[in-house]
């Protein structure tokens, strides 16, 4: 069997420089990648680089997106007409965009992860059933996140994925229980808010803190990435898992076999 061949949307990025050697050292064969034109020098000579998304859809079996939030409904529509899966790490996205996600998933394999670190997904799956079995009456959430100053977007994608977590676990919905960005006469924190801090500064890849703090006990868990190559060769197996499955909309936890759990 041919070795499957991946492409790399965004490949001029801090992310996709690292998804293109880790797609080479998987054995699986780089269909080269996209990124915006002014940004072509930076990529190496011996790397395809494809004039749009299309191209690269039309060059491999997966595509591994990591870009910015505003380049999300061109794959979405590209990859879908092409047939080609999607392994989308883009964090930012607009309800539209979410959409877009989903509408593509009705016709292609997509794997979808605000973060695609195994030691993440399973902090998710353990916030979930933290969450289950924590009055929120008697515990508060709040997650505390921090990253590098080039970060663009706040609450970071891990972040409300956490939020989300302790949203399923308390069987509420996130949106209408966030409390987040507190300056000033905020008013006591509401029973079962799901609070969110974003500090950013330096060149931290990633730290994730979510606290349960009750009266008498605090109970927290906590993330620390060191190393963004650990999201690289994360996607990397994402697109291995996905490509040749059918349609749908898959989650990291799918990938690792945790989803049962959670
Ligand atoms: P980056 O700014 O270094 O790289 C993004 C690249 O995408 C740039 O080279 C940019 O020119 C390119 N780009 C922008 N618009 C494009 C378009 N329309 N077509 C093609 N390329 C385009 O950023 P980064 O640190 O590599 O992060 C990229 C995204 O991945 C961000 O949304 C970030 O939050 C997210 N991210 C997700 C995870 C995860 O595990 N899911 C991990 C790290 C970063």
């Amino acid at each position: 069997m041919s070795p499957p061949r991946f492409g790399v949307a965004g490949i001029a990025g801090r992310m996709g420089r690292l998804l293109a050697e880790e797609v080479r050292s998987s054995g699986a064969v780089l269909a080269g990648g996209t990124d915006r034109p002014e940004r072509q020098a930076a990529i190496a000579t011996d790397i395809a680089f494809h004039p749009d998304i299309a191209a690269l859809a039309a060059a491999s079996d997966v595509v591994i997106d990591f870009t910015h939030a505003s380049a999300v409904i061109p794959p979405a529509a590209a990859l879908a007409a092409a047939g080609t899966g999607w392994v989308l790490g883009t964090t930012g996205l607009s309800v539209t965009d979410e959409t877009a996600v989903c509408e593509a998933a009705a016709r292609i394999p997509v794997v979808f992860a605000p973060n695609f670190s195994p030691g993440v997904n399973l902090v998710l799956a353990l916030a979930r059933r933290m969450a289950a079995a924590l009055p929120a009456e008697e515990y508060d959430a709040e997650i505390v996140e921090m990253h590098h100053r080039q970060k663009v977007d706040a609450p970071s994608g891990t972040a409300l994925g956490l939020g989300r977590a302790v949203a399923e676990g308390r069987g509420v919905t996130l949106e209408g229980n966030t409390e987040s960005g507190r300056d000033g006469h905020t008013g006591a924190r509401r029973t079962g808010a799901i609070g969110f801090a974003a500090l950013r500064g330096g060149q931290v890849v990633g730290e994730h803190t979510l606290l349960f703090a009750g009266a008498s006990e605090h109970i927290a868990l906590t993330h620390r990435a060191f190393d963004r190559r650990v999201f690289a060769s994360g996607a990397v197996r994402a697109a291995r898992w996905v490509a040749g499955r059918p349609a749908g909309l898959y989650s990291m936890a799918d990938v690792l076999g945790i989803a049962a759990e959670a």
